[in-house]
């Protein structure tokens, strides 16, 4: 890209800033769950249909959505840029997704420009809506369903309190436990109880323990979604919900092994039973980074200060 390219790319952007501020704003105030982000797909394909991109509204998935433009001449690459939008439950944009979609759609409407003013940008350009980001696996769905088939390179930027151009995306599995006992009046025959909420805690321990064994670039985090429903009754069911992350995806079997055993030895120190569900089908792979992509960003990025 030349440095005219560039100045085109910031001055298109400039000139559309309150637009672009408007659509995030718009999806701010509305917060929409994973798959659920009707507006939020309305406002970006009706964005996206007013600045001069082919639009395939609900692509592959109702809230996903393709915006496309083509260089007059022929060739080159597909460069797509992802959109995310959606937000957490209860809590609304805390990850920022808002600003996920608005970052996304500048970038596409100044690449776009540079691309229709300079004939030697020849290529492609994807604008590709993914939903279910804070939960949900909607890249996976997509890449499942061949939507980044054409794709050479895809990029996006995240909200950080810092910037990081290769930032350590640890591959992720999210693994769930249902810890099962036997129901007892927790006051007048508790030792006919088995108790899996102790199961639940002791597992939790375990894993707690674990931590010091572990690289530090693993991550597990767990919650206990269901803890018994009287404290009167010895609990008979317990729930316990985690994310196991790691920097490779050896790193992570490892690491799932561990918490395996963690989670069996807290169910048999309890005389509970523990059903383990390995949620492979949202399995999060390491992000790998295209390097000459970081750099060249970080060249720009610099350049605007
Ligand atoms: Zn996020």
């Amino acid at each position: 890209m030349s440095e005219e390219d560039f100045s085109r790319v910031c001055s298109k952007i400039d000139e559309e800033k309150e637009f672009l501020n408007s659509v995030s704003q718009k999806i701010w105030n509305n917060p929409e769950l994973a798959y659920k982000e009707e507006q939020a797909h309305e406002t970006l394909t009706s964005a996206l249909t007013r600045c001069g991109f082919k639009v395939q509204k609900h692509y592959l998935l109702p809230t996903a959505f393709k915006a496309e433009y083509t260089s007059k001449p022929g060739g080159g690459p597909v460069v797509a840029v992802l959109l995310e939008y959606d937000a957490l439950p209860n809590i609304g944009h805390a990850c920022g997704h808002n600003l996920i979609a608005e970052a996304g759609l500048a970038a596409s409407l100044g690449v776009k420009a540079a691309m229709e003013a300079d004939p030697k940008l020849t290529g492609k350009l994807v604008v590709l809506g993914t939903p279910a980001e804070e939960g949900g696996g909607g890249k996976i769905d997509l890449l499942n369903m061949g939507a980044f088939n054409e794709i050479d390179v895809a990029m996006m930027v995240h909200p950080s309190m810092f910037t990081s151009t290769f930032p350590p995306i640890l591959s992720r599995l999210s693994i769930n436990v249902d810890f099962k006992g036997r129901e007892a009046h927790a006051a007048a025959f508790p030792w006919e109880g088995r108790n899996a909420l102790d199961a639940a805690v002791a597992a939790y321990q375990n894993i707690g323990l674990l931590r010091q064994q572990v690289k530090p670039t693993c991550r597990i985090h767990a919650i206990i979604t269901k803890g018994g429903v009287s404290t009167n009754v010895i609990p008979a069911e317990s729930r316990l919900e985690l994310y196991a992350r790691a920097e490779t995806q050896s790193d992570l079997t490892e690491l799932t092994d561990c918490i395996t055993k963690c989670v069996e030895s807290g169910a048999t120190s309890a005389r509970c039973t523990a059903s383990i569900e390995y949620k492979h089908e949202y399995h999060y792979l390491n992000l790998v980074s295209n390097k000459i992509m970081g750099i060249t960003y970080d060249y720009y990025a610099q350049k605007l200060g």
